[in-house]
């Protein structure tokens, strides 16, 4: 006699792997978006799995080893694998493909942004189900990140070539999205309760050049696939549904100049997130770096003269190949004119295949590492004394964890905090016994202290 099956024992199930960052999230949002629609099931363990999908990152070394390590485990657990992401574009020391050399038993290994070779993958060795529950997949996708905020990816690889960076040999050079799609995706995530739309790229000011501006189509208007008419759509798109548009990977060009009115008058947030590297025009030389030549400190200035409340975070590389004593005091000075209010900090590491490995110069490890703590040192107190302004103030605070209702407290972002990479609002217990806190709801509150990175405030 045959064994009598459920239904649910049939569907076939895909663990899933997602490492990197927030770019390769949304590949994976994409991949498991599909999946789903094709009535495959996710299983949390490789064992449960039928197979595993790794989605890897190989821009600096630790994470090429964290991504090997992953499919060393997925394989040890589970023994079918499919790896897709950067880490899968990369070339080993024999020539070929780097992860089939570490890994040669995985079944299949494609770039990033593969959804259709992946799913060529999957189907190849974990035939589809007969019955796809299209109808359970909701209208936004499926999402990683919690369901208040997205990650909106608006183009793909990058035209720049700074040196230190090996993206654009993995990822290729700028592919816009066409800006009907991204506008159509951003309106079917406020719909599914986003609050927070975050929108991400490698060069979100480079937006259309790639197809000169072309205008498509929103909801029956003309719209040029250009940042300014992006960020005003999405503004437009957001207000009804009260939820913020915050920019990513913009870079300093003069065209961003028209983007910061529409922060002043609340269109989308007064937050910039700009990858200066550093101030010295030698060093950005050196590096490559898109708007190299700007006068990036006349232009901040110019922004908060515009608005004064724009925060911007950047990060920074110190120790470059060739730096010497006075170019990285001039980034020191940059640091403290420029008063940025959240800034990271690398010491630069060689990574393989960049062209910045042959510029002469390279640093010892120590006085990279020192230049990266000095400058670390100076950035903190710029922060410490920016967040200190904001103590009495109101502020409008998205909840992002509220256990009880909130009576405890919670934890919540003002318009200041990207999430993940910036600091919190730390929520006290409300002193109003009818107040509650709810995940994913806006709450006003009071500014009563700082702690470290993050504010302490009272909800209201
Ligand atoms: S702008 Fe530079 S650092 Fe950024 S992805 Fe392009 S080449 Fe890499």
């Amino acid at each position: 006699m045959s064994e009598v099956l459920s239904p649910e024992a049939k569907i076939p199930k895909v663990g899933f792997v997602s490492l990197g960052c927030p770019k390769a999230l949304t590949d994976s949002e994409l991949i498991l978006t599909q999946l789903s629609a094709e009535g495959y099931q996710t299983s949390k363990t490789f064992e449960g799995a039928d197979l595993v999908i790794v989605n890897t990152c190989g821009f600096i070394d630790d994470a090429v080893r964290e991504s090997l390590d992953t499919i060393g485990e997925a394989l040890a657990g589970n023994g079918r694998v499919i790896v897709t992401g950067c880490l899968g574009a990369r070339a080993g020391e024999g020539g070929g493909n780097l992860v089939r050399e570490m890994h040669p038993s995985v079944l299949a290994v494609t770039g990033p942004h593969a959804t259709q070779e992946v799913m060529d993958a999957v189907h190849a060795n974990l035939p589809k189900p007969h019955d796809p529950f299209v109808d359970l997949v909701p209208a936004a996708g499926v999402k990683l990140t919690p369901k208040h905020y997205a990650y909106l990816k608006i183009s793909e690889g990058c035209n720049h070539r700074c040196t230190f960076c090996i993206i654009p040999s993995m990822r290729g050079d700028l592919v816009s999205r066409p800006i009907g799609d991204v506008l159509k995706e951003a309106h079917a995530l406020f719909e599914s309760g986003v609050k927070e739309l975050l929108v991400i790229s490698q060069d979100t000011s480079a937006y259309g050049v790639d197809v000169k501006y072309r205008t498509g189509f929103w909801d029956g208007k003309p719209v040029k696939t250009r940042m300014l008419e992006l960020v005003q759509t999405l503004g437009d798109i957001a207000a009804p549904y009260g939820a913020w548009v915050r920019l990513h990977y913009v870079y300093p060009y003069p065209s961003v100049d028209e983007v910061i009115p529409l922060m002043a008058t609340g269109k989308v947030l007064p937050y910039l997130d700009v990858p200066f590297q550093h101030s010295h025009p030698d060093v950005l030389r050196r590096m490559k770096r898109p708007a190299s030549g700007e006068r990036n400190l006349e232009r901040i200035q110019r922004w908060r003269e515009t608005c004064p409340e724009i925060v911007i975070r950047s990060t920074f590389i110190a120790g470059f190949p060739g730096e010497t004593e006075d170019e990285f005091a001039h980034l020191l000075d940059f640091m403290r004119e420029a008063q940025i209010d959240r800034a990271g900090c690398f010491a630069y590491s060689a990574v393989d295949g960049a062209a910045a490995n042959d510029i002469p110069g390279m640093l010892p490890l120590e006085l990279r590492e020192e230049r990266r703590a000095r400058f670390m040192a100076v950035a903190e107190e710029v922060s410490a004394a920016r967040l200190q302004r904001r103590v009495g103030a109101n502020m409008q605070v998205l909840v992002d964890a509220a256990p009880g209702l909130g009576r405890k407290g919670g934890v919540g972002r003002s318009y200041a905090d990207a999430p993940e990479i910036d600091g919190t609002v730390k929520l006290l217990p409300p002193e109003k016994i009818s107040k509650t806190l709810k995940v994913g709801e806006f709450t006003r509150a009071r500014i009563v202290g700082t702690q470290g990175h993050d504010l302490v405030a009272l909800p209201v």
